[in-house]
C-alpha cells in the first residue's frame, strides 16, 4: 500500500488494561485501520502488563517508551513517582520477564514515522517526561518537531495544539490538517482515561483524507476492576476508572 493511503491507529497509555486494548483494536480493524503505533505506556496501573505487550508487538505495532515503560524496566528507586504509582511499577516489574524487560528498555524516546512523530511526553526534554497542558508548553516542544504532526500522551488528555505563528490548543473529535501548520495530538489513554469519559480514547490518522479522528470506546471495565482487585493492586486504581478520573 502506498504510504500516501495509511490509515494509522494511534494507541497511547494503554497501562496494561486488556480489555480496553482489545476493544480499541477491534474498533481499529472495522475503522480498516492499516498500521498501528503507539505513543507509550504499554505498562503499568492495570494487571494485564505481559498481555497487552504481547497482542501490541503480534501487531508490529511502532512504539515509544513512556515513564512507566521505562521504570518498569530498570531498577531505578522510585522516590519521585506518587506511593500508588510506585507500588503499581513495583508490582509490574515482577510480572515482567527478562526478556520483556529487555524490550521496555530498548524502545526510542521519539521516533520518526512516515509523515509524523511519535513520543510519549514532548520532543523539547523527552527524558525529563516534563507534561504539556498548555500553549507555553507546546511552543517550547514545537521547535524541536521536524514533522507536521507529531503524536503524544502521558497525560491523558485528549487534546490538539496547532501552530501556525502563534499555538493554539483545542480539544478536538475530527481534524482536517491544514498544509503548512503544524500538529501535536494528545491521542488521549485506552487504558485510564483522565478526562472524565471513562471510555478508552485512540486516533485514527488518515493519510489519503489528511485527517485525524479521536475515537472512544465503551468497554469491559468491570472485569478489568475485578482484575486489580484479585492481584491485590490499589483499589483506587480501579474505582477511578469507573470515572475516567
Ligand atoms: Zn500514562
Amino acid at each position: 500500500m502506498a504510504s500516501a493511503e495509511k490509515k494509522v491507529a494511534v494507541l497511547g497509555d494503554i497501562h496494561s488494561n486488556w480489555e480496553a486494548l482489545t476493544a480499541v483494536l477491534e474498533d481499529a480493524a472495522l475503522q480498516g485501520a492499516t498500521d498501528y503505533v503507539c505513543v507509550g505506556d504499554l505498562v503499568g496501573y492495570n494487571a494485564n502488563p505481559a498481555e497487552c505487550m504481547e497482542k501490541l508487538r503480534a501487531l508490529r505495532c511502532t512504539t515509544v517508551r513512556g515513564n512507566h515503560d521505562h521504570y518498569c524496566s530498570n531498577d531505578a528507586p522510585l522516590e519521585d513517582f506518587q506511593p500508588l504509582a510506585a507500588s503499581v511499577i513495583s508490582w509490574t516489574r515482577r510480572q515482567l520477564s527478562a526478556e520483556e524487560t529487555a524490550y521496555l528498555r530498548g524502545l526510542p524516546l521519539s521516533r520518526k514515522c512516515d509523515g509524523f512523530t511519535l513520543v510519549h511526553s514532548t520532543l523539547d526534554t523527552p527524558d525529563k517526561w516534563g507534561y504539556v497542558y498548555d500553549a507555553l508548553d507546546a511552543d517550547a516542544h514545537f521547535n524541536y518537531q521536524t514533522t507536521a504532526i507529531c503524536f503524544y500522551g502521558h497525560t491523558h488528555l485528549p487534546i490538539v495544539f496547532e501552530k501556525q505563528v502563534r499555538v493554539a490548543r483545542s480539544s478536538y473529535t475530527r481534524v482536517r490538517l491544514t498544509v503548512g501548520r503544524k500538529y501535536f495530538f494528545n491521542v488521549g489513554s485506552v487504558g485510564q482515561p483522565r478526562d472524565g469519559d471513562p471510555r478508552a480514547s485512540y486516533v485514527i490518522y488518515d493519510s489519503k483524507a489528511r485527517e485525524v479522528e479521536l475515537r472512544r470506546i465503551a468497554y469491559d471495565i468491570r472485569t478489568t476492576q475485578e482484575k486489580i482487585r484479585k492481584a491485590g493492586l490499589p483499589e483506587r486504581l480501579a474505582l477511578r476508572l469507573e470515572f475516567g478520573k
